[in-house]
């Protein structure tokens, strides 16, 4: 059994040791809760579990604690993969529900499994989730002050279960202040992947990741014979010409365990089968 998950960017000069701090706890009290759920159930299920625990935490930037567009509303984008059936769902500039991870793993039981923007809302309504702002004093405040970004980060999960099944989940609040509309790479192939033989979830600027086509040709090069980290530095490398500003973290069939980012600084915390480690 193998967990990994990460809590997204975070400004080093706009944020004190006390909220890394914070962050860092944050992480692997979920990660423990998350390990704890994985013995008796799937990759699949813990994966969306550990993200609903993440976007219920106000300290990232996905469910609770969204950043605010320019227009002053919020938007947030999630998706999962279950790499065991190759099958994607998500939801693209969902408003006014808690967990937009908990929307994702309802379409996955349709035929029509990406929703965007008021299908998505609407479909969510009528499925039964109830209405839920998920905008907090914190956020308002930055968004009031027109601050870009104190550093509060999408965050992911990757996960192999005990049948060797792997699977992804991707949850975002976007960069802050996009233009009404933007599409995040959280619920596209780009940004958050799986198959039988690796899951990725990935953050930073979503058109950078976009433009790399990340979580899935990291996935692909490792089903094609790479191992995590030649896949890793391979893709990444390929950010370099246009300065891409990406993270990914992934596991794979074997258990290996890898994240890598372009830029400084993303919380994660990792469960290896054996010991549980966070890292900045
Ligand atoms: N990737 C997200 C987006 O561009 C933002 C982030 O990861 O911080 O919407």
């Amino acid at each position: 059994m193998r967990i990994l998950i990460h809590g997204g960017f975070f400004s080093e000069s706009s944020q004190s040791n006390e909220t890394k701090l914070e962050k860092q706890q944050a992480l692997i009290q979920i990660l423990e809760k998350a390990k704890d759920y994985l013995t008796e159930h799937t990759a699949l299920q813990t994966s969306i579990y550990a993200v609903s625990l993440l976007e219920d935490c106000p300290l990232f930037n996905a469910g609770i604690g969204s950043q605010i567009q320019s227009d002053g509303e919020i938007r947030m984008s999630a998706a999962i993969m279950d790499g065991a059936t190759q099958k994607f769902s998500g939801v693209i500039n969902i408003e006014d529900v808690k967990n937009p991870i908990h929307v994702a793993e309802k379409l996955m039981e349709e035929d029509d499994r990406v929703l965007g923007g008021s299908g998505a809302c609407r479909y969510a309504k009528l499925s039964g989730f109830e209405a839920y702002s998920t905008q907090t004093e914190d956020r308002k405040k930055e968004y009031l002050s027109k601050k870009q970004s104190t550093g509060t980060g999408t965050v992911g999960c990757v996960v192999l279960d005990q049948e060797g099944k792997l699977a992804a989940a991707t949850s975002t609040g976007g960069k802050g202040f996009e233009i009404p509309g933007r599409v995040s790479d959280s619920a596209t192939i780009a940004g958050n992947f799986a198959n039988q033989h690796c899951a990725v979830s990935c953050t930073g600027v979503g058109e950078d990741i976009v433009s790399n086509g990340l979580a899935t040709k990291i996935v692909t090069r490792v089903t094609d014979g790479m191992t995590l980290e030649q896949a890793f530095k391979k893709s990444f490398s390929e950010l370099k010409p246009y300065d891409g500003f990406a993270g990914a973290i992934a596991v794979s069939k074997n258990g290996d365990l890898y994240f890598l980012e372009s830029h400084p600084k993303i919380v994660y915390a990792s469960y290896n089968g054996a010991e549980n480690t966070v890292f900045t």
